[in-house]
């Protein structure tokens, strides 16, 4: 009896883990049917990618060039042609836009891309759309278009910091990972993203904050999520107004009005200040320290500027952080705005956008609030 008891105990011992082998590998099947099933159905997704040109279209004259190359050179058929993978993820064509480094978009190229990102975003066979893009203005071309565009649908921007020719470059996993998400229905409605180095950021909050790592892209509240192996990992979701949430829309913007930047250091001269006030822009957003902080000999230009009309935004070169209003300036007596946590880039670009709808201060300050 014991002995048959012991054989019966010693055979539950057996077929238990056995048993249990058997229900994990059921799981691990049916997730692994799931994800196939998911990576199939987004596969059939319509992906276009929009191409500017920046360091993803780079070329070096050796493997060892992963900081001095030519950026701007590979056309967007060449891009993808070297990335097969890409057709397992969506459906991909891809535009040539421009073929130009970011540090020389001006204004015009922001209206090009956005009004095609527009027209590309209200077409019934298009699920996504990716930018490749110079990663030195990614963020202030990602947050205009987070303004402007009246979609759901996914818009992520990609680019890379070493150009294709390099050893170790990271174009091709940033590019694979865009169009992942651009074909994935769970980044749908979440404005305009960037994707770099597996991170997936809201191109609001995201800023380059290294000029010589791969990890170059920082959002001072952490990004959204995470690529990996071509899925992705949420952890939070915008709360600022965009896309679909804006007041803005690119079908009706035809120019931008002139915004630009002064900058702010110790021994700061009013030369700059006194030439875009005699320049007429309609903004100048001051990059100030610290808390956006003006110096002594600067206010009075200021004062005198916004007296006449020009509107003066209050901003910091800090690079995280946030202006707090009639902190360090008494920005109700002078009827400044302040940038809130907008870096001056962004500052000028939500800035240009909102002056295409008011002159008025209270409510420049409102969309600042709320943008
Ligand atoms: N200067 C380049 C650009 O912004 C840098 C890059 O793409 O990483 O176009």
């Amino acid at each position: 009896m014991k002995r048959t008891f012991q054989t019966l105990l010693c055979g539950i011992a057996l077929t238990m883990p056995t048993l249990a082998a058997q229900a994990q590998d059921a799981a691990t099947a049916t997730a692994a049917a799931a994800a196939q099933a998911a990576i199939q159905k987004a596969a059939q997704r319509h992906v276009v990618v929009l191409a500017t040109g920046g360091t993803i279209a780079g070329a070096g004259a050796s493997a060892m060039n992963s900081a001095s190359y030519t950026a701007a050179k590979v056309p967007v058929e060449q891009l993808l042609a070297g990335l097969p993978e890409v057709q397992e993820v969506a459906r991909v064509t891809g535009e040539q836009v421009f073929q130009i480094a970011s540090e020389s978009f001006t204004n015009a190229e922001l209206l090009t891309l956005a009004k095609r990102v527009s027209e590309l975003a209200k077409q019934a066979d298009v699920d996504g759309i990716v930018v490749t893009h110079g990663t030195d203005t990614m963020e202030e071309t990602g947050f205009f278009l987070n303004l402007v565009v009246q979609t759901d649908k996914p818009i992520v921007l990609v680019g890379s910091m070493r150009p294709g020719t390099a050893i170790s470059a990271d174009g091709a996993l940033n590019l694979l990972n865009a169009i992942g998400v651009a074909a994935s229905g769970d980044a749908a409605g979440k404005g305009a993203l960037v994707v770099m180095n597996d991170e997936i950021h809201t191109a609001r909050d995201v800023a380059k904050l290294i000029n010589i790592k791969t990890g170059a892209f920082v959002s001072q509240w952490g990004p959204l999520g995470m690529v990996v192996e071509g899925r992705n990992y949420w952890f939070r979701a915008p709360i600022k107004r965009h896309t679909t949430g804006s007041e803005f829309n690119i079908d009706e913007i035809s120019e931008l009005p002139a915004v630009e930047i002064a900058y702010s250091y110790g021994n700061v001269a009013p030369t700059v200040v006194e030439a875009l006030g005699a320049s007429g822009v309609k903004a100048i957003v001051h990059a100030g320290t610290g808390n956006g902080s003006v110096p002594n000999r600067i206010v009075p230009k200021l004062t005198e500027l916004s007296e006449k009309g020009t509107i003066i935004v209050r901003s910091s070169r800090v690079p995280a952080g946030f202006v707090l209003r009639n902190a360090e300036q008494p920005d109700d007596k002078y009827d400044w705005v302040v940038a809130h946590d907008l870096n001056p880039q962004k500052a000028r670009i939500l800035a240009a956008v909102a002056l295409t709808k008011t002159q008025d201060t209270k409510e420049l300050q409102r969309i600042f609030w709320e943008y």
